[in-house]
């Protein structure tokens, strides 16, 4: 059984200009142990989803229809008192922007030790202080560093700081929205590494997200592309990287630069993504793809099985 299973969620935003229209339709499953990536440009929608997920969304932010299903329990009705049972304990969530979510007047070993305090108010204070510091081990800080504020720490550490916050309380599914962001490459190499092998030795199950899909290839059995608040494109990593269907997706390939393949010259794809206020109508990428038919401006494409087993593209390329 899937960890996680989300079925056509949709989550919009009011505002006084009317409902932008972040994410529509959203269906895909995590099963247990596994990592899968949710790719896409700025905007696209992939931190309305995670938010969605753990319904910690902005104000004016809604779940207007869908299922949530994680561990068999639908998350979309439950209250908030409910949700703070589900969050961290079952989903955490790794924020980007190390510095803002960490609180720069607490020592960083003392916030490690109030999330675990929070979710398990009965655990004697020399226990916390001997689970911090395992925690620090785990994420390669020396434990010491406990005491230590924020600001005493890398980027990288800081980083790091966070990922221990979000296994505090042994989540079965972690939600990581650009964990490298703001990193310098090195860094951002060893905090993915450092993810790769939480998830192998603890076996967790994870959401990625990122712009960048040389990060999601590395890291994810499995990927979801999504393209102005839908996904376009979602089956295993290998067959989407080997043979990508939707022009999106192939757009979005040819815009990284490979290190082993031939020296290309790197395209980007032209126009800018939509307005979510008032999205295109038919397939929502029609406005910049170079294969656009009459078809595409009247009828949204639905996402089915084209080529390998589970690899299912919403294009009319492929009717
Ligand atoms: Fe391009 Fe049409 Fe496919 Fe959309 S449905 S990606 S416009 S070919």
């Amino acid at each position: 059984m899937a960890v996680l299973s989300v079925e056509e969620l949709t989550t919009n935003y009011r505002t006084l200009r009317g409902w932008v229209r972040a994410a529509e339709g959203i269906t895909f499953q995590v099963a247990p142990g596994e990592a899968l990536g949710l790719a896409g440009e700025s905007g696209c929608g992939k931190s309305t989803v995670a938010l969605s997920l753990l319904k910690i969304l902005p104000a004016g932010g809604i779940i207007r229809k869908g299922k949530i299903v994680f561990q068999g329990q639908d998350l979309v009705p439950l209250s908030e008192h409910e949700m703070r049972k589900i969050r961290w304990k079952g989903i955490s969530i790794i924020f980007q922007g190390a510095m803002n979510a960490l609180n720069p007047v607490f020592k960083v070993g003392d916030q490690i030790g109030e999330a675990i305090k929070t979710h398990d108010p009965k655990v004697s204070n020399s226990d916390v202080k001997e689970r911090v510091s395992k925690l620090l081990e785990t994420v390669g800080i020396e434990p010491s560093r406990a005491n230590n504020y924020p600001h005493e720490f890398s980027g990288g550490m800081r980083q790091r700081a966070l990922i221990a916050m979000a296994l505090a309380s042994d989540p079965s599914l972690v939600v990581a929205d650009e964990p490298g962001t703001a990193l310098d490459v090195i860094v951002q190499a060893q905090i993915l590494r450092l993810m790769r092998d939480l998830k192998d030795k603890l076996g967790l199950s994870m959401i990625l997200i990122s712009h960048d899909l040389s990060i999601i290839a590395e890291t994810c059995e499995k990927v979801a592309i999504m393209y102005a608040g839908r996904i376009v494109e979602y089956g295993n990593a290998v067959s989407i990287f080997k043979d990508p269907k939707h022009p999106y997706t192939q757009g979005l390939i040819k815009a990284f630069p490979s290190i082993n393949g031939p020296r290309v010259r790197m395209t980007s794809i032209p126009g800018q993504p939509p307005d979510l206020l008032n999205p295109p109508s038919g397939c929502r990428f029609n406005p910049r793809c170079p294969y656009v038919m009459d078809v595409c401006k009247r009828v949204e494409p639905m996402l089915e099985e084209h080529g390998e087993r589970g690899h299912t593209v919403s294009c009319h390329l492929y009717h």
